[in-house]
């Protein structure tokens, strides 16, 4: 089932998201259906608190990222086509290197892309979806889109990394993409959209 993305201004986005337990309820259920919906809006990433819970667990599949071959190594897209997972109660164990920006964007924030900078080498620990214990050394793209993602989970967004100049630039954009006045392929929830009466 495709679930709704809630869109920036929504508080859920700005909560330090809790950890959870194998006894959450129906959590394979959530998982398949967080897969659709990432699918479903051609995204390389989603947290749950992207459709609005706030539990520390998010997906990724950077598949379409190996497709950009000229801008990385081979040995990098081989490792990308193969970078699909789900991380549950995630922790950054070290984060190293120096930053490098890459132009990010976010399904909750359509149509705002802005250059962020961060580390570049990370080692990371989780739970898998059968809630087995694993470690993993990330880097360049893949280091990329999990940082982006554990950011949700710690209740930042990409906008957050931006400088005081570009915060107020992108601000107008914003409280449009809050209010829904935007136009979006996939399904939404805006948190300042008047209700019809
Ligand atoms: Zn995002």
């Amino acid at each position: 089932m495709i679930l709704p993305i809630v869109a920036y201004g929504d508080p859920v986005l700005k909560k330090k998201a809790t950890d959870i337990t194998k006894d959450y309820p129906k959590l394979k259920e959530l998982i398949a259906n967080m897969y659709e919906t990432m699918y479903g809006s051609f995204g390389v990433g989603l947290a749950a608190p992207q459709i609005g819970l706030s539990i520390r667990m998010f997906i990724v599949d950077a598949t379409p990222f190996a497709d950009d071959e000229e801008v990385m190594s081979k040995a990098e897209s081989d490792f990308l086509k193969s970078f699909k997972h789900t991380f549950i109660n995630p922790v950054i164990l070290e984060e190293s290197g120096d930053e490098w920006a890459f132009n990010e964007g976010c399904l909750s924030i359509p149509d705002v892309r802005e250059d962020v900078f961060r580390k570049p080498n990370i080692k990371v620990e989780y739970f898998d979806e059968d809630f087995n214990k694993q470690t993993m050394t990330l880097d360049g793209l893949a280091a990329r889109v999990f940082q982006h993602e554990y950011d949700h989970i710690e209740g930042i967004l990409f906008t957050d990394h931006l400088s005081a100049l570009k915060k107020r630039l992108i601000k107008g954009k914003l409280t449009n993409i809050s209010k829904g006045k935007i136009n979006v392929d996939y399904r939404m929830k805006f948190p300042l959209m008047k209700k019809k009466r």
